[in-house]
């Protein structure tokens, strides 16, 4: 099985950025490049069983958890995740973030090939997030071979990196949506459970508590979302009702929700008119009736609106869009003028916009420069379940063909694409997807719980229908070149 960037300097903190392929492996560069390109290498420890830890970058072992971390002092280089950095767009990331750390500059970058050109997001793929909890999670198969191994659902909502987990002898204790595959009683205080990066609930880890089994001893919970769980606690101490803008049926919402009722009346709405029938309760245009018709089913126990929505703050699912949340806040503070006028709005409304988190904002930012500058098509690339980029995928398709695929196996062929829709929930197949302009500019992007390696497959997969295309030693000489600073 061919290794990527572990080969060779992976005993570097940051492993090389990327791999030049003529230095891959023996045959032909083409060959080498497609032999590397096309299949998403499993991690093995040829030689160094201890090598995942030599690659660890010591300041974050278990220190993620703290109100002090500031993702802005990190790069993206940083974090463990070598087994899924695909070599060109790894380079490609690097390249960027070497010349523009703070992410001034959100243009795309463009891979240009000839008859296809790529261009990719400034900001895409592995969060800070889900590099810890991929990091954690490798780190206890890799300490722990004589235990079993427990996921309290998928680690991230990506299935490569499920797969990856599964063929190694996780077991997931839970579907996403909340299914029960590993019965309580099956669990003994000698299992490991793993917390994935979402979180899980007060109520989960009372029952991993009842079975001898501390859910805090591998924990990948973001710390992002415990910002959030924070935030939501301390509302309840100012007698603020909290408001989650998110999905109630997604893991993390319905963590947030578990930890925020401990100490608030809460209440989650999805969506602006969600948001619009709250405010018009709050104002009194819409009865109790109105609210138990839209949110009884996802309200705290005891909700009562004539009490419980005089105060409130919101937060949200750390995955929505930021700034649907910015505008769901809008339209519920303005009710609240509308109701106890502007002089008394800080009393009835608290400030929670610090809460959003930074990756979900940068990806939503980038992504919205990337479709400004225009393209032919986009393919948008993560797990049909994953939040974050289902939210990429509805900024793309607002301006152009949009197809969203979980890995490179969906591109059936030049002609035939499977894409997961939106709309119907289901895996669509499209004939005559690619159009026949050249140049042809391919959108390619990817949300917060896809490898950079699974990009690079599907980079791969366009390119092999395309003749003439420049050399990819040449293509990447662009992201090579320092930058001068004349
Ligand atoms: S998207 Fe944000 S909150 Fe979610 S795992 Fe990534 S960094 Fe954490």
């Amino acid at each position: 099985m061919w290794l990527p960037v572990l080969v060779r300097g992976a005993s570097e903190d940051h492993a090389p950025s990327g791999v030049n392929p003529s230095e891959a492996g023996a045959g032909p560069a083409t060959t080498r490049f497609w032999s590397h390109t096309t299949v998403l290498p499993r991690f093995t420890f040829p030689g160094s069983p201890r090598l995942i830890y030599s690659m660890r970058p010591p300041n974050l072992i278990f220190s993620a958890h703290s109100d002090h971390y500031d993702p802005r002092n990190m790069t993206h280089n940083s974090g463990i995740n070598e087994l899924y950095r695909g070599s060109i767009i790894s380079q490609v990331k690097a390249f960027r973030e070497a010349n523009d750390p703070r992410k001034r500059d959100l243009s795309p970058s463009v891979l240009d090939f000839g008859p296809v050109r790529f261009l990719l997001a400034r900001h895409f793929g592995f969060c800070f997030g889900v590099e810890n909890a991929v990091r954690i999670a490798y780190e206890t198969l890799e300490s722990n071979p004589d235990q079993r191994i427990f996921f309290l659902s998928e680690m991230i909502h990506n299935p490569k990196v499920n797969c990856d987990l599964r063929a190694r002898g996780v077991r997931f204790a839970f579907t996403p949506s909340g299914e029960q595959l590993v019965p309580w009683e099956d669990l003994t205080p000698d299992d490991i459970v793993v917390v994935p990066a979402f979180g899980t609930t007060l109520e989960m880890q009372e029952q991993l508590a009842a079975r001898g089994i501390d859910a805090y001893t591998y924990n990948t919970t973001c710390p992002f979302v415990e910002k959030v769980w924070k935030r939501s606690g301390r509302l309840g101490e100012q007698n603020y009702t909290v408001v989650v803008h998110g999905k109630a049926a997604h893991e993390e919402t319905r963590a947030t929700f578990s930890h925020s009722v401990r100490s608030a009346p809460t209440v989650i709405v999805l969506d602006l008119n969600e948001a619009r029938i709250l405010a018009d309760i709050i104002r009194g245009t819409l009865d109790r009736d109105a609210f138990d018709q839209h949110f009884r089913h996802k309200c705290s126990d005891g909700f009562d609106p004539a009490r419980h929505l005089e105060r409130i703050g919101v937060v949200n699912q750390t995955t929505m869009l930021a700034t649907e949340t910015r505008e769901i806040a809008d339209v519920l503070q303005t009710a609240m003028i509308d109701r106890y006028g502007k002089e008394n709005l800080q009393h009835h409304f608290a400030d929670t916009s610090d809460t959003l988190c930074y990756a979900t904002n940068e990806n939503q930012n980038a992504t919205r420069t990337l479709i400004e500058r225009g393209g032919d098509l986009a393919l948008v690339v993560g797990g049909y379940n994953s939040s974050n980029t289902s939210h990429i995928v509805e900024l793309c398709q607002e301006a152009i063909a949009t197809y969203f695929i979980q890995n490179a196996d969906e591109i059936v062929s030049v002609t035939r694409i499977r894409h997961f829709s939106l709309d119907t929930r289901a895996v669509e197949t499209t004939d005559d997807w690619l159009p026949t302009k050249r140049p042809l500019d391919v959108v390619l992007t990817c949300g917060a719980s896809c490898p950079d390696a699974v990009l690079d497959e599907v980079l791969s997969r366009v390119l092999s229908f395309f003749n003439n295309t420049h050399p990819l030693d040449r293509v990447l000489r662009t992201f090579t070149t320092p930058k001068s600073n004349g």
